[in-house]
């Protein structure tokens, strides 16, 4: 592996040399390491930059549907092509911003697809500014900071080489000889977009989350008449909450104690806006039938559909993406690892792309 050369939001190869890795590198989950995008700046790629040499009579062409950001078509790198990846029969440098002051980024058709949905679940939509170029501009932004003002270190420009006490190593970079020896290495590697065990391994944590009693009635008598909003009946809250993001109902429920009996919080709401995946974005690709219909072999009566299971918990569970090495919650044991490192690479682009506003779980 070629270290300077590496996807700078996963820390990742675009290549898996099999004498390095101590992995069937032909495997299904591991091919998604093969897919390369270039992404940068339209002006990068012009005939008359210095990162890019032309073939004959050929444009690199822009597949971001937008002007203001270029994204290659797919391609793959070796090791043999160092920091020059090709695109058709043109060569294009990367990771160096040359005379251009605009660097071209190799990165993980995967890890651009999460970061598209990272961006689009923290910034409010823009007609003057794609996800695409949100990303690109970050990532420019970084590597400036990092290399004028942070006293250069090397493509890392968020500190995938760090190593934490209850997390273990960031990225792939951070892993010693003892991991590479080991298998420490292959949840790094794993497809972290398709994931067929996802829907099982919630079904398992729901199973495992102690029901609890409605909520409803902990919430105190109202201290006053109901005013404005609170005046109107259930039957109307209930339409309009059904177009309102999760963030505003919470919102709305915790204005008064009014609003908060009659729009309450209960099981169906926690577990209608996981299924949707609107409270829990990075989760996203959840197989609806298998946990409406209980499966044969189901101990527990009725279905996973049952509002009185803990969905909520579920929730708090899997919000802040964290897996610590120790002292976690058991539900957490036996996470798929391609879900584990799709949340790695989530928390990388949040870092990277601050939220205009966060959506925390009551
Ligand atoms: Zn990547």
């Amino acid at each position: 592996m070629d270290s300077s050369i590496f996807c700078v939001l996963c820390g990742g190869p675009f290549e898996l040399e099999s004498h390095i890795y101590n992995i069937d590198t032909e495997r299904e989950a591991f091919q998604w390491i093969n897919s390369v995008h270039l992404l940068g700046s339209p002006e990068a790629i012009s005939p008359y930059s210095d990162l890019v040499i032309l073939g004959d009579d050929e444009d690199l062409q822009n597949t971001s549907n937008s002007d203001d950001v270029f994204l290659s078509m797919e391609t793959s790198w070796t090791s043999m092509d160092g920091d020059l990846l090709r695109i058709g029969n043109s060569f294009v440098q990367v990771l160096s911003d040359h005379d251009t002051g605009e660097v071209m980024f190799p990165l993980h058709g995967s890890c651009i697809a999460i970061a598209s949905r990272v961006i689009e679940t923290r910034h409010t939509p823009s007609r003057t500014r794609s996800s695409l170029a949100r990303l690109n501009r970050a990532l420019q932004d970084q590597f400036r900071f990092r290399k004028y003002f942070a006293g250069g270190v090397g493509n890392d420009l968020f500190d995938l080489y760090a190593e934490y006490s209850n997390y273990g190593p960031r990225s792939l970079l951070a892993i010693d000889e003892l991991g590479w020896w080991g298998d420490a290495h292959e949840k790094f590697l794993m497809d972290p977009i398709n994931i067929p065990n996802l829907t099982s391994f919630l079904f398992s944590a729901v199973q495992a989350t102690p029901r609890r009693c409605s909520r409803a009635a902990l919430i105190g008598l109202p201290e006053r008449w109901p005013q404005e909003l609170e005046r109107l009946p259930t039957e109307i809250l209930d339409r309009i909450t059904e177009f309102l993001p999760p963030k505003s109902i919470i919102a709305l429920h915790r204005t008064s104690r009014t609003l908060a009996r009659n729009v309450p919080l209960d099981e169906r709401f926690w577990r209608n806006h996981i299924l949707d995946g609107s409270l829990l974005p990075h989760i996203w690709d959840l197989t609806r039938e298998q946990l409406e219909y209980p499966r044969p072999g189901d101990q527990q009566s009725g279905s996973c559909f049952d509002i009185q299971w803990g969905w909520k918990s579920i929730v708090k569970l899997l919000f802040k993406k964290e897996f610590p090495l120790c002292g976690g919650d058991s539900r957490l044991e036996g996470v798929p690892l391609g879900f584990w490192n799709r949340c790695r690479i989530w928390k990388i682009v949040e870092e990277a792309c601050p939220a205009q506003a966060k959506i925390r779980p009551a």
